[in-house]
C-alpha cells in the first residue's frame, strides 16, 4: 500500500525499506529516551482473595513520548531487547519500582518485570540487591516476575539466578504460565513464590470448559508445591466468581482496576486497605 509520505522518493520505496527505517528511527528515539530518563511505572492492584484487600501492585512501565503520548510497552520492549538497551531500562524500573513501594503500607508487595535478556544477564542479582540496598524497601515485599522463556535454555545456570535471589529473599513470580512451552514439571523444579495463570485462560472461563480444567489443574499442583497462584486480566463477575471457587489466591484485571500512574496510588490504597 503506497503511503504519501510527503516525498515523491519514499513513496516508491519498498515496503521493507520503509519498516526498516521506522525501526531505526525509533530505535534512535529510544536510546534518547532512556538518557532522558522519559520513562514512568505505573501499577496495576493485585487483590488477595483471602482478605479482599490488596496485596500489592505490579510495576508496568510506559515511555511518555514528547509527541506520540503515552506509549505501551509492546510497543518498544522487543526493540530495546534487540537495540540491547532492555538492562539499562529494567535496571531503571528495579529502582524505581522500590524506591516508589517503600512508601507504601509495610504489608503491600511490588511485582517487577524482568525480561528474559535482563534474567540471562549476570547484572540482575545484582542489581536487585543494589535496588533494595538503596530503598531500603524489605526483600520479601520485592516480587521479579519471569516468564517461562527464560527457563528454557541453560537450566541449571537459571536455576542458581533464582536461587541467588530467593537467597536475598526476593520472591518469584512465574509470569504468563500455560502460553510456554514449559510442562507442569517445571513448577517443581523451579523456586517459584507465585504462579500467574495467562490471562487467556481466563478470557476463555465461561465459553471453553478445558480453560477451567486448566486453571483447576494449575491451582491444584502450584498450592501443592506452596506457591500463591494468580489469576491475571480478571474482567467480570463471571470470571471472578470461577476464580475464587477454584481457589486462586489472589485475582488482578480491569474489573479492579487498570494499571495506574503514582500520583493515583494513595487512592487506591486508602479505598483498597481499608482505615
Ligand atoms: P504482563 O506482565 O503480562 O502484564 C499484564 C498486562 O496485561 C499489562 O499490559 C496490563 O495492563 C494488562 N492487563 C491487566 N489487566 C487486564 C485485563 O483485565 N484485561 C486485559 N486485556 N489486559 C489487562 P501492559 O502494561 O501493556 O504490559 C504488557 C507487557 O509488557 C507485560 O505483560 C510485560 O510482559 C511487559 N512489560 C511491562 N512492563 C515491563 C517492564 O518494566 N519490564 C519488562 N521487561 N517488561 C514489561
Ligand atoms: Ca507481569
Ligand atoms: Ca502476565
Ligand atoms: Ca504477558
Amino acid at each position: 500500500a503506497k503511503k504519501d509520505t510527503g516525498s515523491a522518493v519514499r513513496v516508491f520505496e519498498p515496503e521493507m525499506d520503509r519498516v526498516e527505517s521506522e525501526r531505526r528511527s525509533l530505535e534512535v528515539e529510544l536510546r534518547r529516551a532512556v538518557i532522558e530518563r522519559e520513562f514512568e511505572l505505573h501499577y496495576q492492584p493485585i487483590m488477595s482473595v483471602k482478605t479482599g484487600r490488596l496485596r500489592g501492585f505490579e510495576a508496568l512501565i510506559r515511555w511518555r513520548h514528547p509527541s506520540r503520548g503515552l506509549v505501551p510497552p509492546a510497543d518498544f520492549i522487543p526493540l530495546a531487547e534487540e537495540a540491547g538497551l532492555i538492562e539499562q531500562m529494567g535496571e531503571w524500573v528495579l529502582f524505581e519500582a522500590c524506591r516508589q513501594a517503600v512508601d507504601w503500607p509495610g504489608h503491600l508487595i511490588v511485582a517487577v518485570n524482568v525480561s528474559a535478556r535482563q534474567f540471562g544477564s549476570d547484572r540482575l542479582v545484582g542489581t536487585v540487591r543494589n535496588a533494595l540496598d538503596e530503598s531500603g524497601l524489605a526483600a520479601e515485599r520485592l516480587e521479579v516476575e519471569i516468564t517461562e522463556s527464560v527457563l528454557l535454555n541453560d537450566t541449571q545456570d537459571n536455576i542458581e539466578v533464582l536461587q541467588q535471589l530467593r537467597a536475598l529473599n526476593a520472591r518469584i513470580a512465574l509470569d504468563d504460565f500455560g502460553t510456554g512451552y514449559s510442562s507442569m514439571g517445571y513448577l517443581a523444579k523451579f523456586p517459584f513464590n507465585r504462579i500467574k495463570i495467562d490471562r487467556s485462560f481466563v478470557r476463555d472461563i465461561g465459553d471453553n470448559k478445558s480453560s477451567q480444567a486448566v486453571i483447576r489443574a494449575i491451582v491444584s499442583l502450584g498450592s501443592s508445591l506452596g506457591m500463591d497462584i494468580t489469576a491475571e486480566g480478571v474482567e467480570n463477575a463471571d470470571q471472578l466468581e470461577v476464580l475464587i471457587s477454584e481457589n486462586c489466591s489472589d485475582l488482578q484485571g480491569y474489573l479492579f482496576s487498570p494499571p495506574i500512574p503514582r500520583q493515583d496510588l494513595h487512592r487506591v490504597i486508602e479505598a483498597y486497605c481499608g482505615p
